[in-house]
């Protein structure tokens, strides 16, 4: 069986008000050693169960995975290199927040194997990354940069985000044309989502957040799409774009729905047809793992049918869309027989094109990607 790896470190300098991922503000440094032996038990709880498995991409992301300093990621690295069969070229990326990153700490990263850094620079522009709740600034992204490139990374993204409160589209195109001029690989490019829980959802709700609108939000999108293609970058999935020969290759395991491994606090895995999921809270993963158990808090076997919807769905995001054959080998069913209905509707409201050998997105399709995945789901 073949892998991809993921690792997940929970902890930031401080929390994001637009933020709702599986992370929390790091208020005592001791908190990160029992994280690491943790992670460090649960690696080695896998690697009898998993030994025969080739690991192809490592994943180090959270939170902030650059917290940690270079010593303690090169160790946890060095130990799934021990515990698992990790491929000799894998991508190894690592997440990292400008202003986490010193020429110290990058020089080790490249000395653990890491060949892919993903920056989440966000924005160009100091007044919204204060916005944003962002702990660098225009400056330190540029320096981290080139850091990195200096260092030796041949292979950058940068992570950017876009329809935040009070943008313009032409607010958008300074940022844009900032990143690219930096030249590098690979561009994230992911619009803000206002989610129950966060700082911005409470302040949304008091109506102190102007949004763009929707036709904004196009015109940005349509904007960064015509821009980022016309400046050499492939948009292969709808929200990621990459020079020539780097897209990212665990990515493409989530939407090729391969299997995968997550390790730590709320990681997700997908091995053999099951999907199953850590433990959210660090504290208890933590304690979970230290006292010998097992830290999956939930699980499913995925019945065939949702297996289906989901290679569609996740197929659908990139521009290779879904092959019929490949299909056909994984279900032993003909897609355009067994979601024919749903097919036939998405091609006539031209969100869906079909050619002898795959279904994909149109353009009207990517901006309407969600209403093409329900009609999957039923
Ligand atoms: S740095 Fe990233 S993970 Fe941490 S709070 Fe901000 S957005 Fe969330």
């Amino acid at each position: 069986m073949e892998l991809g790896l993921y690792l997940h470190f929970p902890y930031c300098i401080s929390k994001c008000p637009y933020c709702d991922f599986n992370s929390y503000q790091l208020k005592e440094d001791n908190k990160i050693s029992s994280y690491i032996s943790a992670l460090h038990q649960e690696i080695a709880a896998y690697s009898q169960k998993l030994k025969k498995s080739n690991i192809k991409t490592i994943y180090l992301g959270g939170g902030t995975p650059t917290i940690l300093s270079g010593t303690q990621i090169f160790n946890i690295l060095e130990f799934c290199k021990e515990n698992f069969m990790v491929e000799k070229d894998a991508e190894i990326t690592i997440e990292a927040n400008p202003g986490t990153v010193d020429g110290e700490k990058i020089k080790l990263l490249i000395d653990s194997g890491i060949n892919r850094l993903s920056l989440g620079a966000q924005s160009f522009n100091n007044m919204f990354l204060k916005k944003l709740g962002r702990i660098h600034n225009t400056q330190e992204i540029i320096d981290s940069y080139y850091l990195a490139r200096e260092a030796g990374f041949k292979n950058i993204n940068i992570d950017i985000m876009f329809a935040l409160p009070d943008q313009t589209t032409e607010d958008l195109q300074v940022t844009l044309k900032k990143a690219v001029s930096l030249k590098s690989d690979h561009l994230s490019l992911y619009n803000l989502t206002i989610k129950p829980g966060t700082e911005y959802y409470k302040e949304y709700k008091r109506g102190k957040l102007k949004l763009p609108t929707e036709d904004e939000e196009y015109d940005m999108f349509n904007w960064a799409i015509n821009y980022l293609e016309e400046n050499g970058f492939e948009h292969y999935e709808i929200s990621n774009f990459a020079r020539p020969h780097n897209r990212s290759e665990h990515n493409l395991i989530y939407w090729q729905n391969k299997p995968y491994l997550g390790v730590g606090a709320g990681a997700y895995s997908f091995i053999r047809g099951y999907r199953y999921m850590n433990y959210e809270e660090p504290a208890r993963y933590i304690k979970e793992v230290t006292s010998g158990k097992s830290p999956i808090e939930d699980g499913e076997k995925l019945s065939l049918r949702k297996r289906m919807i989901e290679t569609i769905i996740l197929g659908l995001r990139t521009k290779d869309g879904v092959i019929y054959k490949k299909f056909i080998t994984r279900f032993k069913v003909d897609i355009n027989n067994t979601f024919h209905k749903q097919i036939k509707k998405l091609v006539n409201l031209g969100l869906l094109q079909r050619d002898d050998n795959r279904i994909k997105l149109t353009r009207k399709g990517i901006f309407l990607a969600d209403t093409v995945f329900r009609e999957f789901v039923g």
